[in-house]
């Protein structure tokens, strides 16, 4: 078993301890139990950081793509060679399973390999002018970012917010969750040891509206981008629009799921289950309100509650454990509230609804039916393992609540009927739709919501786009 690292930021590719430092205690979910010291940055330390990132910038935007996808590629190997280590520390620092630690590694592996190959296809434009005259339009790197990664993907945010960026030629500073400091610090080590320049990606923590606001205060930066709860999207919004600093907001979801009654049930419910749980339900796209038709929903509403029952919760690391704890405290009270809520309103409770264990924030895979609409979880983001399923007469009332929300980040569908399937692929209001299936993501595709979810993109030549800004240069 991989001991807990000792952890630092990487400022200019020196690692910075806590000496003098304030710190933040980095702890285990499954224990309830400190694994290290984070040491936060001061004021200073964000100068620091945000000079190297201006001369990083400097440096980087004239590198070739061949540079660019070499550090991609040799980062992409050394995850390969240390995906072991680095899902290990990932687990003990946030909780979820093995398992799903290395595919989480096996899917940064593909988005780097993806945007190795991606920065190659930079392409411009050379316009129809008459003889003599020429137009080209030029894409350029957007310059400096200032990026916050949560800790729910403690490896593929921080995977994400480096990715692009770095194949399009800006420069990083790096905030990754202080939950999660270790696996987002072991992301960056592969892309400098694979030869990135140091001054070209850092890493700091602290606490977040400092170094948030310090950051967005700083003409260095040019973009934000930021995945997390849509308050805060909202609040990092207006810092950077008085700096005019562009911004990608991956945000918060509500992820409807119309079920009916022609769709395949047993293999929407094993899809729909093993999702829901995944992560122990702390996924933006996590599918949230099951929006069933009436023909198939107590037969539904049973198969859900059955497999939810049969799923093993335990510590992350434990090879039969299926599901892992809460990512800290403040999710477990936060779920616990938002369940008891529903309950008081009226909502059936199916299995869970209570904390497991006596240490460690561990919930119960939760199901709640005919949940009033007016309760709480039916309009905030869960973010845990709880499903709510309810009953609706017809697809005209199902796409009425799947965008009922001012949500708009992942929806999903389960029905055979293809006239039905194009209807909902025109009327649902999100970013990315499943449709009998939950493989809604991949390298290649764009990721990122619509309405309170956000806008703009992570992944796909979308997410390269996103780190690029357009010059049209006229020739007389
Ligand atoms: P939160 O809203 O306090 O924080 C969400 C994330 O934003 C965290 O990673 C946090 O470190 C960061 N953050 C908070 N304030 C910031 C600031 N001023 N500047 C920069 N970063 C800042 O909530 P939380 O308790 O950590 O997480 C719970 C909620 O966050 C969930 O209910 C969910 O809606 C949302 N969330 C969403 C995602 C996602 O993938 N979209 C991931 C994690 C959390």
């Amino acid at each position: 078993m991989i001991q807990y690292p000792k952890l630092s930021m990487i400022i200019d590719g020196e690692r910075i301890s806590g000496e003098g430092r304030r710190t933040h205690a980095v702890l285990n979910p499954a224990t309830g139990e400190r694994l290290a010291e984070l040491p936060l940055a001061s004021a200073e330390d964000l100068d620091r950081a945000l000079d190297v990132a201006a001369s990083g910038f400097r440096l980087w935007r004239k590198s070739s793509p061949q540079e660019r996808a070499a550090v991609l590629q040799g980062a992409a190997r050394l995850m390969r060679e240390r995906c072991e280590d680095i899902a290990q520390v990932a687990v003990l620092e946030q909780g979820k399973t093995l398992a799903e630690a290395r595919i989480e590694v096996a899917m940064n592996i593909g988005l780097f390999e993806f945007y190795a190959g991606e920065t190659f296809r930079i392409y411009g434009r050379t316009l129809v002018r008459p003889e003599g005259m020429r137009s080209t339009v030029q894409y350029e790197p957007v310059g400096p970012l200032a990026a916050f990664a949560p800790w729910n993907f403690p490896i593929g945010n921080p995977g994400r917010k480096l990715g692009a960026p770095i194949a399009a030629g800006c420069s990083v500073i790096l905030k990754a969750a202080e939950e999660t400091p270790a696996s987002a610090l072991a992301v960056l080590q592969c892309l400098l040891d694979a030869g990135l320049p140091p001054s070209v990606a850092q890493a700091v923590f602290g606490v977040p509206d400092e170094v948030s606001r310090h950051l967005l205060a700083s003409p260095v930066i040019r973009k934000l981008s930021f995945t997390g709860s849509t308050a805060v999207g909202r609040h990092l919004g207006a810092l950077a629009a008085a700096g005019l600093q562009r911004t990608t907001m991956e945000l918060g979801g509500h992820g409807p799921v119309l079920v009916f009654e022609d769709a395949d049930l047993d293999r929407a419910l094993d899809t729909l289950v093993a999702q829901k749980y995944r992560n122990a339900g702390q996924v933006c796209v996590s599918p949230t309100r099951f929006i069933v038709e009436d023909g198939i929903f107590e037969a539904f509403c049973d198969g859900f509650a059955e497999r939810a029952k049969a799923l093993k919760v335990g510590d992350g690391l434990a090879p039969a454990s299926q599901v892992g704890p809460l990512a800290n405290a403040r999710r477990v009270e936060a779920i616990d509230t938002l369940v008891k809520e529903a309950l008081e309103a009226g909502a059936r409770l199916e299995t869970g609804g209570e904390r497991l264990g006596n240490r460690g924030f561990f919930y119960a895979p939760t199901v709640l039916r005919d949940v009033p609409t007016a309760a709480r979880v039916m309009n905030d983001e869960p973010f845990g393992p709880v499903a709510l399923i309810n009953r609706y007469a017809n697809e005209e009332a199902m796409i009425a609540e799947g965008n009922r929300l001012p949500y708009g980040l992942a929806a999903y569908a389960w029905t055979q009927d293809s006239a039905r399937q194009k209807r909902l692929a025109a009327q649902l209001e999100a970013g990315m739709l499943g449709i009998n299936t939950a493989m809604i993501g991949g390298a290649d595709a764009p990721f990122g919501g619509v309405k309170w979810s956000g806008h703009g993109h992570e992944d796909g030549p979308e997410g390269l786009m996103a780190c690029l800004i357009a010059k049209a240069v006229h020739e007389g």
